[in-house]
């Protein structure tokens, strides 16, 4: 009989990619999204499989699954500067409410779980490149602290539950990826960028765009993901492609691949924005014999190839998601 996997967030960017992954490998799968920044284009290839199943659900709210569970991964939450700021309890929620909830179903199911965390544990850096046994320099109170504080609890409370009830956890820590299936609008910077390049419009660098960042691509991600499921490794691990280059420099790049002239203006940078950010990978490597492996040239190819694809309404319904419906005061 096929494995059964339980992945929520199944319609955001990652969580897609994951289902996509896991039906390849010939696995049952079983998406949740409530749909507050997922979209169920995403997964709308899917369900006409035997294979998928789509529960329509909010996992801050119990979950129920009929059947046996082998795993779960839990990919649910708002994962941009932007959404944090218009959803910071809904995020604050899926991180905590949402996390104990799939713990307790991994438990009752006896099925292995991992959790998506994140660099942004990590705060501000001031180690660098950050190794897993950096423990952070985080803002609490500010606007990312809503997030960076889910997922540190997150991780606390997923190894509480591993080391109280012996559950089987596993904890990847994200750094920033980029593909197809990007919410075209949700503020991040390759799909502002080439957004921006398409429609003509000037490129927008935050700060004087000395900071940088390191891009994996989605595939690169999902690998180092399913390595780290199988694996037998129950503390965090980074996942990210060292490969390391300023805002700016980005920036630059773009409008290359774009073969547009937009030129580049300066904004502010947000509150908190980290300076700096590199994953250290050698645990990757040592113990999941993972690397990423796609370059940023060969990787911006096929993400520019997809938003190329978006159609024009697409491409100016340039304002953020609209979120009113889900505000909780
Ligand atoms: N950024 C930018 N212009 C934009 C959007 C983002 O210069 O239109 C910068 C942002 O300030 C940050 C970097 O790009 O320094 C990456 O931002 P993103 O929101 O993609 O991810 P994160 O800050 O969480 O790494």
């Amino acid at each position: 009989m096929a494995k059964r996997v339980l992945i929520t967030g199944a319609a955001g960017f990652l969580g897609s990619h994951l289902c996509d992954r896991f039906i390849n490998e010939g696995f049952d799968v079983i998406g949740i999204d409530n749909l507050i920044t997922g979209d169920l284009a995403n997964i709308e290839h899917l369900f006409k499989l035997e294979q998928f199943d789509f529960y329509h659900h909010d996992v801050t709210k119990f979950v129920h699954v009929p059947g046996d569970l082998d795993y779960i991964l839990h990919f649910a939450s708002p994962a941009s500067p932007i959404d944090y700021l218009k959803i910071p309890i809904q995020t604050l929620k899926v991180g905590s409410l949402g996390t104990h909830n799939l713990l307790g179903l991994a438990k009752e199911k006896k099925a292995r779980i991992l959790i998506a965390s994140t660099s942004e544990v990590y705060g501000d850096p001031l180690v660098h490149p950050q190794t897993e046994d950096y423990y952070g320099n985080v803002n609490t109170i500010g606007p990312r602290g809503v997030y960076d504080e889910a997922k540190r609890f997150q991780e606390s409370i997923t190894m509480a539950y591993h080391r109280f009830h012996g559950l089987e956890t596993r904890i990847v820590r994200i750094f920033n990826t980029y593909g197809p299936r990007m919410r075209l609008n949700d503020g991040r910077v390759i799909p502002a960028f080439i957004g921006q390049a398409l429609r003509g419009e000037d490129l927008t660098v935050f700060g004087d765009g000395t900071q940088t960042r390191s891009f994996c691509y989605v595939d690169d991600q999902v690998e180092g993901i399913y390595r780290l499921l199988m694996s037998d490794y129950v503390y965090p691990v980074n996942i990210g492609n060292p490969d390391e280059i300023t805002i700016l420099e980005f920036a630059e790049e773009i409008i290359k691949l774009t073969g547009t002239d937009q030129k580049i203006v300066h904004k502010d940078l947000p509150i908190d924005d980290p300076l700096q950010r590199k994953p250290d990978i050698s645990r990757a490597k040592e113990i999941l014999g993972w690397e990423a492996k796609v370059s940023r040239q060969d990787g911006m190819q096929k993400t520019y190839a997809y938003f190329k694809n978006l159609t024009k309404e697409q491409l100016y319904k340039s304002e953020h998601k609209d979120f009113s419906k889900h505000i909780q005061k």
